[in-house]
């Protein structure tokens, strides 16, 4: 029996109509990738890599980096790895790199905007990440892409590591994708142009809500406005799905909405190819992707789209036959 329930936590999550969707897990460690796996995951679509840096007095180097990413591409052997470059500033400030409160620091120094000003100790990342690579299946995206510009920037560092460790004669994967998180509402309006020059997009709808809803995430005054299901948060979900098929990208969805039960419809329905949660919710979120047929979460998806409030979106999906019956 417990074997019995072991091959269905590693079974696909497929809808009744056949059509698929991967589920995978939102990691920060070695022990995470472990269980994720556990837990049925069927890749990682976000490695968060603040952690490496977090609770020392100095950047972790190179070999310390790639210890560690490489020991969690082992742990999934040839499942996908999404390893996210490091998105420390907002409420994750780090006083040995400089950063330091702000006014407004979810609007500062964050993301892809300090390590673009940091070029060294982003190129020490992005080489450890290549070196991981060699033999497995990762993938690096970049967050709080804002501009056309920085997405540019950052390939132009990773192109300059490539050479570097072709010049040494370290092997990587050649082939290996790039991709960017959508979480910045700029990033949505050009999601067209952003497509053409990556491999994926990710939406990350913890910040886009706060973004689109101009509601800080940590202030709890304010953080029930910046709720995923509001219709301005899934038109943007929505538009960003879209320029990403009409540009032949795949596209995945990797904030806390992923573990929603109620927004499964809501996903399936507008066409996302990948949902990246926290390991624990993983096999509650197959079971109701396996209960629901594509044309089912289409309808739902309309329906809900065309609503006032979070609040309506939700309670009109948990009126629903799948959620009642
Ligand atoms: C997000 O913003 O939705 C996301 C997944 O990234 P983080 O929560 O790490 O900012
Ligand atoms: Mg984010």
């Amino acid at each position: 029996a417990r074997q019995q329930a072991r091959a269905k936590a590693q079974a696909p999550a497929i809808a009744r109509d056949g059509k698929r969707i991967q589920v995978f897990a939102n990691i920060s460690s070695i022990a995470d990738a472990q269980i994720a796996i556990a837990q049925g995951a069927e890749g990682v679509g976000l490695l968060r890599t603040e952690l490496l840096y977090l609770d020392r007095t100095s950047s972790p180097t190179e070999a310390e980096q790639f210890e560690i990413y490489r020991a969690i591409a082992q742990i999934l052997a040839n499942r996908s790895l999404i390893i996210r470059t490091l998105d420390v500033g907002g409420d994750k400030p780090l006083s040995y790199l400089g950063l330091q409160a702000e006014t407004n620091p979810f609007l500062g120094w964050r993301g892809i905007r300090f390590c673009l000003d940091r070029p060294e100790l982003f190129k020490t990342q992005l080489r450890a990440i290549l070196r991981a690579s060699s033999g497995y299946q990762i993938k690096v995206m970049f967050p709080t892409i804002a501009t056309l510009a920085e997405l540019q920037a950052a390939k132009a560092i990773w192109a300059e590591a490539q050479t570097e460790l072709s010049q040494a004669g370290i092997s990587f994967d050649k082939n290996i994708e790039i991709g960017i998180m959508i979480e910045i509402p700029s990033a949505v309006a050009i999601a067209d142009k952003l497509a053409s020059e990556v491999n994926f997009f990710s939406i990350g709808t913890n910040d886009l809500s706060q973004y689109i809803m101009a509601a800080d995430r940590t202030n709890p005054k304010v953080a029930p406005l910046a709720d995923a299901f509001h219709p301005a948060v899934l038109q943007a979900v929505q538009k960003t799905v879209q320029a990403a098929h009409h540009a032949g990208l795949w596209v995945g969805l990797c904030g806390e909405l992923a573990a929603e039960p109620l927004a499964v419809p809501i996903l399936l329905g507008l066409g996302l190819d990948e949902l990246s949660l926290n390991p624990q919710s993983i096999p509650q979120i197959k079971q109701i992707i396996s209960q629901l047929t594509t044309q089912e979460a289409e309808a739902i998806a309309h329906s809900a789209m065309q609503l006032d409030s979070a609040t309506q979106v939700k309670s009109f999906i948990s009126d629903s036959p799948l959620f009642k019956g």
